[in-house]
């Protein structure tokens, strides 16, 4: 469990405002000279030891990430930062721009100065209109007390943050998607490599990060390396924002540490199952995207990304969304196949076809329809568009559904076998 002092986000309810007085008041743009007068490779260097791995889903190690820039360019490089928070069950970098927009401001200007960036994009969700208006105040307060800009912070570090907000394409969230966007085009994943670090915005040096993880990096490098590390589990270090929600007492975000166990995180903060833990009936851990797990894994399974994964699942996005025994399952995953039908971009024939066809048999085993074996190929295909495709969407397509033929195929079968009874009676 994590400590109170370990707390990164302070204001994560909201009690008190984003503002920069109060914002300051929770330590934000403290020691931020001291911090960059330690120099870039000290910054970097931090972050590897860490051991901070991405927060918007994939995980990657966000120190390693930065040290694909190229340390020399003369081209400008760019720092992005993804806050097109489209994930359903995600909600957890609008509560960080909402209140702790200055955390991830000066996170901005510690990662910026590391990477040698000199203008930073924020890519906000079109959505997230309200948000937008308070990343904007806080950007404009920053500015006006010499915070961004020239000389930012008294650091001789120069940064203008930009904020871009998106036209709602869920796809736009994968980073080469949410470049082109940015460049003012369609919101289509470009094909990699190369990759954003070499050829990104405008085809120079870019990094893309999210927001919870850059709002993570100015706590870090003030505490240190060794006391984020010795947060949550080797691999799988320091504290992360679990959005919950679904069949549960009290839906809500909570910051803690990577590792805590699903059980104690849906108990302790959620305020338990609706109908008691023994009404459960399978949990998504990661965001719609992730295969869903049974009760029988979620009574033991740690919430981190390495846990996750040896139950064939993943931590995504920690958006948990908890369902109870009065859920329809097959329902529930042919929506989320519609989901991820709708949001194809179209450009690769596995995921633009595969995605489409599959929501289409999902819908009809809902109504009991297909055969027996339909399952088997179901999950055939869904392989054949795991992997095969130019961005994850498809991955995302195939595994939710993956999930619900690996744990619940039982379900399927009583749908189908009733529906025969039903027809050979009529
Ligand atoms: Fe587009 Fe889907 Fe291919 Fe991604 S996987 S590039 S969303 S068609």
């Amino acid at each position: 469990m994590l400590k109170n002092q370990d707390y990164i986000f302070r204001n994560l309810n909201g009690y008190n405002s984003y503002k920069l007085s109060d914002a300051r008041k929770r330590g934000d743009w403290s020691n931020t000279k001291k911090i960059i007068q330690k120099g870039a490779e000290w910054i970097i260097e931090e972050i590897k030891l860490s051991g901070l791995r991405g927060r918007g889903g994939a995980g990657f190690p966000t120190g390693l990430k930065w040290s694909f820039i190229p340390k020399k360019s003369d081209l400008p490089k760019y720092l992005i930062i993804n806050a097109d928070e489209s994930e359903p069950g995600t909600c957890k970098d609008r509560d960080v721009i909402r209140y702790e927009a200055h955390k991830l401001l000066e996170g901005c200007l510690l990662s910026s100065f590391a990477l040698g960036v000199k203008t930073c994009y924020i890519y906000i969700r079109g959505e997230f209109y309200n948000e937008s208006k308070i990343l904007q105040a806080a950007i404009d307060e920053a500015y006006q007390n010499k915070l961004l800009g020239k000389n930012a912070c008294n650091s001789s570090w120069n940064l203008d943050i930009f904020l871009h907000r998106g036209a709602g394409a869920y796809i736009a969230g994968e980073e080469t998607a949410l470049l082109e966007s940015l460049e003012g085009k369609k919101a289509q994943p470009r094909l990699k490599p190369p990759y954003p670090a070499s050829t990104g915005l405008y085809g120079c040096p870019t990094t893309v990060n999210n927001v919870e993880t850059i709002a993570a990096i100015p706590d870090i490098l003030k505490k240190g390396a060794i006391w984020f590390s010795g947060i949550g589990k080797p691999n799988n270090t320091g504290s992360k924002i679990f959005c919950i929600s679904g069949h549960i007492n009290k839906p809500c975000n909570v910051e803690e540490e990577l590792g805590i166990p699903l059980k104690e995180l849906i108990e302790k903060y959620a305020g338990g199952v609706v109908g008691g833990w023994n009404n459960l009936l399978a949990v998504i851990p990661g965001g719609s995207s992730v295969p869903l797990i049974n009760k029988k894994i979620a009574d033991s399974v740690l919430m981190d990304f390495d846990s996750l994964e040896e139950v064939n699942s993943s931590l995504g996005t920690a958006g948990v969304i908890v369902m109870n025994k009065s859920t329809n399952l097959l329902k529930a995953i042919a929506r989320i196949s519609r989901f991820y039908k709708k949001e194809s971009c179209g450009q690769c024939t596995p995921c633009r076809e595969g995605a489409g066809w599959m929501w289409r048999v999902m819908e009809r085993f809902v109504n009991g329809e297909g055969t027996l074996e339909e399952i088997d190929t179901l999950y055939d295909v869904s392989k054949e568009v795991e992997g095969h495709t130019i961005c994850a969407l498809g991955d995302a397509a195939a595994w939710p559904i993956q999930g619900l033929i690996r744990h619940f195929r039982p379900l399927i079968e009583k749908k189908i076998k009733e529906n025969n009874f039903k027809n050979k009676v009529a």
